[in-house]
């Protein structure tokens, strides 16, 4: 059975505030209570376990963000999945496509984690890709340009195959059928495995004369540049999705999505964990025992570089984690500014050379 669409079973727009979806959620639960439903239990249970499903992803920002991006797909492995492994498995499960598909073209391409099959025109696939960002890039957010090859029909001849004033005859790959049959033998078994006529792309017929231009395929190619707009605060395993611009329909529907899978570069300075930041810091031994302060790179856009003065307080060790509040990467989420911290790792600067004085005092401060 198709699963309801989360926002729909909630009752919430699909721009609800948490609140909301929290006061939705109590509402229905206390109405599908043993006491009070009055429809059969089993139901009752059913469309409570349903609501419990939809709630526990609604209500968790991450979550919720992967269903708005895909759907039941997205949520659904990411909870059946081994949650602990790669956290980005579930896309490998759900897309496997390559650019290579888009030219390929073919035959009713395959949905994946779709619906079943229906009759009447068909949506085309979405197509996925892979875009490193840089740190810098996913902290300001940036706009960037992809050139993609697309399949059209062959301009020369339509797409017919068939070169000006030729007709057809029928294929003898499949004997007009447009279907091929092949035998394989699997043990006592026969199994006969039938597949669409590559010869005259399963319909049959041939151009008495092919196109010259597309040698009798019917398709060409032409490439588009696409801009893609990339938010601020972007990370690692997020999607942005650009409607329509991914496989056409074979059957005279929408074209798919364009997806681009986000991956982050790894950042000679910062390592990221959601919106916080963390890195190590040097701080001189004096500092660390004294207390003062210490200025520290700051993540920052591409032609912004920041600094900022870290606070060390008095008898800090090393490995001691300290904290720049709101310094960290900032995302707009359901139009508030959300912002993480920034997270120094205290570790210890031991000086290269020490002079005649430094040494001096070194040597008081050791019989001390
Ligand atoms: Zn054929
Ligand atoms: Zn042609």
């Amino acid at each position: 059975m198709a699963k309801r669409d989360y926002y729909e079973v909630l009752g919430v727009n699909r721009d609800a505030e948490e609140k909301d979806i929290k006061r939705a959620y109590r509402k229905k639960a206390m109405s599908l209570h043993p006491d009070k439903y009055d429809g059969p239990k089993d139901e009752g249970e059913e469309k409570f376990k349903e609501l419990n499903e939809a709630y526990s992803v609604l209500s968790d920002g991450k979550q919720r963000r992967l269903y708005d991006q895909f759907g039941h797909a997205g949520v659904d492995s990411a909870a059946s999945g081994a949650r602990s492994a790669d956290p980005f498995d579930f896309f490998s499960s759900i897309f496997d496509f390559d650019l290579s598909d888009l030219f390929g073209g073919g035959f009713g391409g395959t949905r994946r984690g779709g619906s079943p099959r229906q009759r009447g025109p068909q949506r085309g696939d979405d197509v996925v890709l892979d875009l490193e960002l840089t740190y810098e890039e996913a902290y300001d957010g940036v706009s960037k340009k992809v050139t993609m090859p697309y399949n059209t029909p062959c301009k020369e001849c339509n797409g017919s195959r068939a070169a000006k004033g030729s007709g057809y005859k029928s294929c003898p790959e499949c004997r007009g059928a447009g279907m091929t049959e092949q035998q394989v033998q699997r043990g006592f078994f026969v199994q006969i495995s039938r597949q669409p006529c590559k010869n005259c792309g399963a319909s049959g017929q041939i151009p008495e004369k092919k196109c010259r231009t597309c040698k009798g395929s019917g398709k060409g190619s032409k490439r588009e540049e696409i801009r893609i707009t990339i938010p601020q605060g972007i990370n690692e395993g997020e999607a942005v999705r650009v409607q329509g611009k991914g496989r056409p329909s074979n059957s005279g529907g929408l074209p798919g999505d364009l997806i681009f899978r986000i991956h982050l570069r790894k950042h000679s300075v910062f390592e990221r964990n959601d919106l916080d930041v963390y890195s190590r810091i040097e701080i001189d031994y004096p500092t660390l025992v004294l207390g003062g302060d210490v200025e520290v790179p700051l993540i920052s856009g591409k032609d912004t570089p920041r600094t900022g003065r870290l606070k060390v307080p008095q008898g800090t060790n090393i490995n001691d984690v300290l904290r720049i509040q709101g310094e960290g990467f900032a995302r707009k989420i359901r139009g508030n500014d959300v912002k993480g911290d920034a997270y120094y790792v205290a570790t210890i600067k031991i000086p290269d050379k020490v002079g005649k004085k430094e040494k001096e005092l070194l040597k008081q401060l050791k019989e001390l």
